[in-house]
């Protein structure tokens, strides 16, 4: 589609939406008002439907018959947060681009500011987190060490306390979807780019209704993914401690042949034998990491799409201005005719 139907929005809300039916209604009348406030009617709110089972997608298709700005894009299964993300972010058409979560954890309201935030010259405005009502001790503990951790370990500067809430201006949006990868974290991503990045500051709300999609499991997964798309640090590691052993090893050989000399026989069968287990397992742990990224290599290697699109429902004014994405995707677009 033509370069002037792209820049015809103004404004896209993106946001990922797994069982969130019962904060549906509540999501989209808070998103409308603060569209409404600062893009007058040139916006659309880009619900991503993952694979959801709770009745969601009957509810957000209800309100993309009743809403012309709205464009529900129902993924083929559940992909994962960061996969369905990424779809909304590469079938949006804004001249920027807002990420929120559907459980208005991240109020919409705070669009006005970091609007204001933006004008000032930047590319993303990031929200960073002061304050996380209504999540356990273990959540904010867990989550205040793995941003800790992991910004000793990669060498780009991962604010901590940042999710995906943020404002993107469309070359910042262009770049992130010009990386082909399959393992996104897509905050990280983001910050790879580089351009004028700043930080907004916001109290994080407790969840509208439901409960919480990132269970301990998801959350380890999403640590690894982030560990291992931008840092090859733990590898290093291995060659580090393998070293290490190697010296002590050194150093044990030189006592052994000492003590021989001077005439006294080790004992030595518990302390060899802890050794070997202690190598054993050194070693049996460097291999998982070592398959961790083979296994990486070898999924990216496959090339296949991040996701499949089941259906994309919107007006037929938004399905026509549709951007060539969009077109590709033509067959799944259906019109909603009456809107
Ligand atoms: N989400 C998704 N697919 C998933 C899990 C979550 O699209 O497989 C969405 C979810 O609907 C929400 C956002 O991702 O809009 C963040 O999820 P959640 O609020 O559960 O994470 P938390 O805020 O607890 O880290
Ligand atoms: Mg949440």
């Amino acid at each position: 589609m033509d370069i002037a139907a792209k820049q015809a929005i103004a404004l896209s809300v993106v946001i990922p939406c797994y069982n969130e039916r019962d904060g549906i209604a509540e999501l989209h009348r808070r998103v409308t008002a603060a569209c409404d406030a600062q893009a007058g009617s040139s916006y659309e709110i880009v619900l991503v439907i993952d694979g959801a089972t709770d009745g969601t997608r009957e509810a957000i298709f209800d309100l993309a018959g009743k809403d012309t700005h709205i464009v529900a894009i129902d993924l083929a299964r559940n992909y994962g947060h960061q996969i369905a993300l990424s779809a909304g972010l590469e079938l949006c058409r804004g001249q920027r681009i807002l990420i929120l979560d559907a459980d208005l954890q991240d109020p919409p309201e705070l669009l006005g500011p970091m609007m204001v935030k933006m004008d000032e010259g930047f590319d993303v405005v990031y929200g960073q987190r002061l304050k996380r009502d209504g999540e356990s001790l273990f959540k904010r503990t867990s989550a205040s060490l793995f941003y800790r951790l992991l910004r000793r370990m990669v060498d780009i500067d991962i604010a901590a306390d940042t999710g995906d809430f943020r404002l993107m201006s469309r070359r910042a949006v262009d770049h992130l979807n010009a990386m082909p990868e399959r393992y996104r974290f897509i905050r990280g991503m983001v910050n790879w780019i580089g351009l004028k990045q700043t930080a907004f500051h916001y109290h994080r709300q407790p969840r509208f209704a439901g409960t919480t999609h990132y269970p301990l499991r998801k959350m380890v997964l999403l640590a690894i993914d982030a560990m291992t798309s931008f840092s090859i640090a733990p590898l290093r590691f291995a060659s580090h401690l393998g070293m290490l052993f190697g010296l002590i090893g050194l150093v044990a050989l030189g006592y052994t042949i000492f003590s021989w000399l001077e005439g006294n026989v080790l004992p030595g069968w518990t302390s060899l034998a802890a050794i070997v287990l202690i190598l054993g397992s050194v070693q049996l742990l460097f291999l998982g990491i070592f398959g961790e990224y083979l296994g990486r290599m070898y999924m990216e290697t496959k090339r296949r799409p991040l996701y499949i699109v089941n259906e994309i429902l919107c007006s037929d004014m938004v399905a026509e201005a549709a951007d060539a994405h969009v077109h590709r995707l033509q067959a799944l677009v259906r019109g909603n005719a009456g809107v």
